[in-house]
């Protein structure tokens, strides 16, 4: 192996690094006119690259994961140790970038040429200009080379300087097996792992979570606090974050995008003083800024930064809040793909939109829809109203809480949903209607085919109930008054319907743990359709933690494009069996204890 042969070599006539790393570059690099910051390399505008890079010139194994904003700096970080190592700590280094095209460019605009721009590593160029290609360098001392992180590319080598570029768009797993190839140098290895934002749960954001999780400050000159700048603090209309006049907004809603840039400012969450979006300004908050303390529960030798684009591109907020609201319309058409990118490449931050299919675990039964099944109890028709269609679902229950689904799908009329159910069998009891829209409508039709209304509700507890004995317990559902829609007198048939009341949070959590795989018995069909399979992957509990008190809460939200009717019609399938008594919903109770712990 050629680094180990000739790294006690060359450590005798390289000179012992008595410079921290941004030091050592101060002196020895000089940035060319392919750097927005040309001239001798500094760090005054990029304070937030110093600690990282002092972390890379101690000595023995470090590991960094570094998420930062597009083009903030981050391959900076690497391209300083880079030269340094080659200076100072020599050892087989690879760069992998996610794919090979990538790896190319990477090599062709930035690499050669900073290292090249470095007189003490380029002193060590190879003469042979054969050992120097694009992608790879031969020096005398040690090798490097650029490559995709690929299965071809992860094999039999010894690394000791593991530098990851973009490591959430590699495969699932190619993260773990790159870091294999650096155990031979377990002693004095250095991984680097720098990220854009990448989504919620993966290897980056596990790297992140197990890391320090040092954040970036900026500092306020008015009343000189630092803290961690964002967007929005709490809601979107609380002080602090990026914030544009309002009269940038037209009297038909839209945005007049070059008042929101040109009135682009930051406001500071603690004393409220706005300051200008102006490049004087992103100097002073980022001068005197510096990172959060390590985390007491960091694993040893690993270190992880965070900082976002409120600091690396303050002079650009103004441009930066026209692509949020750019991003932000796109969601009401549905598509979220832009506010990903805006989270990720943004404000460094992981995206959660993904993370609900990763919770699917559940695999499809051997069975088809509307197969018979000896098991079956009961079974019920749960509807969703929207302003001029129904989603719906027919799922078979048997009394040890198992359960199948028949049928999933959109309705247009009220007729077309009787149809459903005298086609599938479901008697008219056993249909419950979601009444959280057009209440009066719903209680009409439930009045006219003996149907039951059904809404949910912010009760993160449930409902307290009393049994005979006198025992109180909490359940996820309560049946009220009846509910009339005005319909007038008992001639007309019914005059009022059943409204059963049921907990938005439980019954979530609820179907959840079966969502995940973690209760049994729940199941869809081998043909379920793919509407089904999108909307159940539509909700995800988030964690949030509150600014003033630093509690953590969990909430529900909606992610992606399609919609949560059918989610939400599983939702009452389950509110449904609780109440026949198929399900011990103190389990589901229990669990619901757990998640707040
Ligand atoms: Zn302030």
């Amino acid at each position: 192996m050629l680094s180990e042969i000739t790294e006690p070599l060359c450590q005798t006539f390289a000179p012992p690094a008595d410079l921290e790393v941004d030091a050592w570059a101060r002196e020895n690099i000089v940035v060319g006119a392919w750097s927005p910051w040309e001239g001798k390399f500094s760090t005054d505008r990029t304070p937030w690259i110093v600690e990282p890079l002092r972390i890379l010139g101690r000595p023995g194994p470090r590991r960094l994961t570094i998420l930062g904003p597009a083009a903030g700096g981050k391959s900076t970080i690497s391209e300083v140790f880079l030269a340094w190592l080659i200076d100072n700590a020599p050892g087989f280094c690879v760069w992998y970038a996610q794919d090979e095209e990538a790896a190319k460019e990477f090599a062709e605009t930035r690499v050669q040429r900073f290292l090249a721009s470095c007189e003490r590593v380029s002193r060590w160029f190879p003469g042979n200009r054969h050992a120097k290609r694009t992608q790879a360098i031969h020096f005398p001392h040690m090798s490097f080379v650029i490559q995709a992180a690929n299965e071809g590319n992860a094999q039999s080598k010894h690394i000791r300087h593991l530098i990851c570029d973009e490591p959430w768009m590699y495969k699932p797993g190619m993260l773990a097996q790159l870091h294999k190839r650096t155990t031979r140098f377990a002693h004095n290895r250095t991984i680097i792992e720098t990220s854009t934002g990448s989504l919620e749960g993966d290897e980056v954001d596990q790297a992140w979570q197990q890391g320090s999780r040092q954040r970036w400050q900026i500092f306020c000159p008015h009343c000189e606090e630092l803290h961690v700048p964002r967007w929005t603090f709490d809601r979107a209309d609380s002080p602090g974050g990026v914030k544009w006049s309002p009269k940038a907004k037209r009297e038909n809603g839209t945005w007049d995008l070059r008042a929101v840039a040109e009135s682009t400012t930051y406001q500071c969450p603690t004393c409220q003083t706005h300051h200008a979006a102006t490049s004087a300004n992103a100097y002073i908050v980022n001068r005197n800024g510096s990172y959060t303390l390590p985390a007491a529960d960091s694993m040893p030798n690993h270190f992880s930064f965070h900082w976002n684009c409120i600091a690396s591109d303050f002079s650009q907020l103004g441009a930066i809040a026209v692509e949020f609201l750019m991003a932000k319309q796109a969601i009401k058409r549905g598509d979220t793909s832009l506010f990903q990118e805006f989270t990720q490449k943004k404000l460094a931050e992981a995206w959660s939109g993904e993370s609900a299919s990763a919770e699917i675990k559940y695999q499809p039964s051997d069975y088809m829809l509307g197969d018979p099944w000896a098991e079956e109890a009961r079974r019920f028709l749960t509807i969703d109203k929207q302003r001029d269609h129904f989603w719906a679902v027919v799922r078979a229950w048997s009394a040890n809480g198992n359960s199948r689904l028949v049928w999933a799908g959109r309705v247009s009329t009220w007729v077309d949903l009787r149809n459903l159910q005298q086609s599938n069998a479901v008697p008219d009891r056993q249909v419950l209607v979601d009444s959280g829209y057009s209440a009066t409508e719903v209680y009409r039709e439930c009045c006219r085919y003996g149907w039951i209304a059904i809404k949910g509700e912010a009760r993160k507890g449930g409902y307290e109930f009393t049994n005979e004995d006198g025992v109180k317990s909490r359940r996820i559902f309560s049946l009220t008054s009846p509910a009339d829609p005005g319909l007038g007198t008992a001639e007309q048939g019914m005059t009022t319907c059943p409204l059963v009341l049921i907990s938005d949070e439980m019954t979530s959590d609820a179907l959840a743990l079966f969502r995940s795989g973690e209760v049994a018995g729940w199941t869809v069909a081998k043909d379920t359709p793919e509407e089904h399979v999108q909307q159940m992957a539509a909700r995800v509990k988030r964690s949030r933690v509150l600014p003033r008190t630093n509690q953590t809460v969990w909430e529900w939200a909606t992610v992606g494009k399609h919609g949560e009717h059918l989610w939400d019609c599983e939702r009452m399938q389950l509110a449904a069996a609780v109440m026949s008594g198929f399900f011990d919903h103190s389990k589901i109770i229990t669990t619901e204890e757990k998640n707040e712990g």
